[in-house]
């Protein structure tokens, strides 16, 4: 009951929708990535002739970087007016507390696709992240 109500009280992030695709370009950008490194460690053991597929692959990886690039300077936080999933060089907000080895805008990326909410990592405001219908 207490989780519900805590949940009621955090306030919905305006552009729910903008930092959900965010967040999955993130992920598909790292899954890109580790399936390039299989890809290039697969050629190298058995001696394949896999370059097309290794730089179209890695082509695609930086499409959806750029992806989030574009996605993550899209929407700011209404509190600090800074970008969520924008880390910098100044330190993060003592509320964004690092989990299971994750912190700053990565931790953001996790906990708005696993949670859909997430801490703010420059002011600690809370917000909950409404799902696409
Ligand atoms: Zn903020």
């Amino acid at each position: 009951m207490a989780n519900v109500m805590r949940q009621a009280m955090i306030r919905s992030y305006p552009k729910s929708r903008r930092i959900q695709f965010d967040a999955y370009s993130v992920l598909g950008a790292w899954a890109l990535l580790v399936t390039c490194g299989l890809l290039f460690a697969l050629g190298l053991a058995f001696r394949l002739s896999i370059d097309a597929v290794l730089i179209t692959t890695f082509t695609v990886f930086l499409v959806v970087a750029l992806l989030h690039v574009v996605l993550a300077l899209s929407h700011r936080c209404p509190s600090c007016n800074k970008h969520p999933t924008v880390q910098g060089l100044a330190p993060i907000h003592p509320s964004a507390v690092p989990q299971s080895g994750m912190s700053g805008w990565a931790r953001v990326i996790w906990d708005v696709y696993r949670r859909q909410q997430f801490t703010c990592i420059h002011c600690g405001e809370q917000f909950r992240v409404d799902t696409v219908a």
